[in-house]
């Protein structure tokens, strides 16, 4: 895939969103590009959440309009260009019985129905998204037997199995150990540089994404910032955002 860094995969033109009265984003304008790395981050309860589930189709906007791809979302139709990792919330029994190539095997179905047979292609398809994150070895293992980290990285896998050109993550790093979150950023530079997959990940690790992505969005309600992360630090948006001590108060959150 040639990457331009000029096109756009994701424009949200003036988007507000209330649940019942209460206003959770205000006119949002926002465009991501081919080859972004964009983390989206924000104070809690800033409606980062509430914008990516807006960007897919999840929930309507009260105002303004999503494009993906440069289509309108309402008429857009090839959701498997996108790819989902969820939160490492998930606390898989032991004994729960599915394997790490099952598990990945699901991520080929959004393109083929979940009644289909997956033919040669598909289990190829497989076994790259396994090699990528390093999980060949596993390929037989339980899921619910592998450690955090590890169940990370079969879940990037179900998300690659699906051959997308956009990934999101949402809050991938939350409670696993720095070895493991190490891995994992280095992992997802391999995909945003080496595969020119556009990340689009939610965190409240401030410190840590800005030593990792390409572009900051930051949301408190409106959009306070989007750019380069080294301007952000440089600004007072730290201290705008949530008060003296940032960093202290935003770890212990
Ligand atoms: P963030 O991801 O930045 O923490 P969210 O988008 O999850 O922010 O939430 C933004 C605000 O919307 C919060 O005040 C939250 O309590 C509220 N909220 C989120 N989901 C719902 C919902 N389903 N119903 C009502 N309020 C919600």
């Amino acid at each position: 895939m040639s990457i331009n860094h000029q096109k756009n995969i994701i424009e949200v033109e003036k988007v507000s969103f209330s649940y019942g009265n209460v206003e959770v984003l205000k006119d949002i304008t926002l465009a991501i590009h081919q080859g972004d790395y964009i983390s989206l981050i924000g104070p809690n309860g800033g409606g980062k959440t509430t914008l990516l589930k807006i960007m897919l189709g999840l929930i309507e906007p009260q105002a303004g309009q999503i494009k993906l791809f440069g289509e309108k979302l309402q008429d857009f139709k090839d959701w498997s260009k996108l790819g989902y990792v969820p939160q490492k919330a998930i606390n898989f029994d032991p004994l729960f019985p599915v394997t790490v190539r099952e598990v990945v095997a699901m991520g080929c179905y959004g393109k083929k129905g979940l009644l289909k047979w997956l033919n040669k292609k598909d289990q190829t398809n497989i076994d790259d998204a396994l090699a990528q994150v390093e999980m060949t070895k596993y390929a037989d293992r339980l899921i619910g037997n592998l450690s955090s980290g590890q169940q990370q990285r079969v879940f990037i896998a179900r998300a690659l199995a699906g051959k997308p050109e956009v990934i999101f993550l949402d809050e991938p790093t939350v409670g696993v150990d720095i070895k493991t979150q190490e891995e994992f950023y280095s992992l997802l530079t391999h995909l945003n540089s080496d595969m020119n997959i556009t990340l689009i990940l939610i965190s409240h690790d401030i410190d840590v994404v800005t030593n990792e992505v390409t572009e900051l969005a930051c949301l408190n309600q409106t959009l306070v910032y989007h750019g380069e992360p080294k301007k952000f630090m440089k600004g007072n948006y730290l201290e705008t955002l949530y008060g003296k001590n940032a960093r202290f108060i935003d770890h212990n959150h």
